[in-house]
């Protein structure tokens, strides 16, 4: 360590838990946060400021107004600009933390690019707003033995839990199977950002915790900062035939089986991430252009054929909003970007 990095992180240091071995294995460590909203955000900021040396971020979505309400790192000219979350957090970062090596991925996590993007990271950090991609990141966790922490927040409750693989249940083992899809979203039913930020500084603690060579607690906890209710239980023991940790785990998500093409994004807007072909947007704006307004930079294009809105991004991607309806998504997508 050299002097000044003694300096910055001193009252972690004096933290005798942690002390000067600990701050070593932070400032070694490789994060993954999948998800940079409200909870990944919040997490980013709070590992960048710790030490953590490495964070990697995932993310598919650009920064709207109405994240600025609890969305910790983005400000009016991310907005602005229509940066894409894992940009803007990248640069927040870098002006918070300028040691911290930040590789932004703007993309969905998937089955296809998943050991890609995580393969490196120390433990993961979950900070999706799906069950998809969580039940995803928890057959990687198993199969590759990396930690990670499960969090998740609607309304003013929020729920969080570590998970270890080989030692404590997994994901799977409490959730036998997906929640049903009418649950309530924070599009639906909104979000308190306290909670957000309760429910990620908890996940962080966890995570520095975990890389500076302890064991968290293995528990489950919840919070709803409107009641005032803080509640801690022990998990339940392993599911000794669970079939993402046990014997016989078999990985449906991980092998794609269970991947939808097309899903839901949102409470208006469908997301077309089948075909993994990278685009022009370059050319593709100069197309564009002639039939509607588009705007564009490096990291998407934004297109308004009234009465919807289209994102498309380089890989092929694209997010439209202003329908639900798949068949009328993919029509948009064939009719201007091609099949
Ligand atoms: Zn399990």
């Amino acid at each position: 360590m050299t002097p000044e990095e003694r300096e910055r992180y001193s009252r972690q240091i004096l933290f005798s838990p942690i002390g000067e071995s600990g701050q070593e294995l932070l400032l070694q460590s490789k994060v993954a946060i999948v998800g940079c909203g409200a909870l990944g955000t919040f997490q980013a900021t709070a590992l960048a400021r710790a030490g953590v040396g490495t964070l990697i971020i995932v993310d598919r979505d650009y920064v709207e107004p109405s994240n600025l309400q609890r969305q910790w790192l983005f400000d009016e000219q991310d907005a602005r600009e229509n940066m894409p979350k894992a940009a803007a957090a990248a640069r927040s970062i870098s002006r918070i933390n300028a040691s911290t090596n930040v590789h932004p991925h703007i993309t969905d996590l998937n089955p296809t690019n998943i050991e890609e993007l995580l393969a490196e990271a120390d433990l993961i950090l979950d900070a999706t707003d799906n069950f998809e991609t969580r039940f995803l990141l928890n057959e990687f966790a198993i199969s590759t033995n990396k930690p990670w922490v499960y969090g998740a927040a609607v309304g003013s409750y929020g729920i969080t839990m570590p998970i270890l693989p080989g030692v404590s249940s997994c994901l799977q083992c409490i959730y036998p199977e997906s929640p049903k899809t009418d649950q309530p979203t924070c599009e639906t039913a909104g979000v308190l950002g306290s909670v957000t930020a309760t429910i990620a500084a908890i996940q962080s603690a966890d995570a520095i915790k975990i890389l500076s060579g302890h064991q968290p607690r293995l528990r489950i906890t919840t919070i709803d900062v409107w009641s005032g209710t803080v509640r801690q239980i022990d998990q339940p023991n392993r599911d000794e035939n669970c079939p993402a940790c046990g014997p016989d785990s078999e990985f449906p998500y991980l092998s794609g089986e269970n991947r939808a093409p097309i899903s839901l994004c949102g409470r208006d807007a469908v997301q077309i991430h089948e075909r993994a072909k990278p685009l022009n947007l370059p050319e593709l704006k100069a197309r564009l252009e002639k039939l509607a307004p588009v705007r564009a930079n490096e990291f998407a294009l934004r297109f308004f054929p009234a009465p919807y809105e289209m994102t498309i991004f380089p890989d092929g991607r694209a997010i439209i909003k202003g329908t639900i309806d798949v068949g009328v998504a993919r029509s948009l997508y064939a009719k201007y970007i091609g099949s």
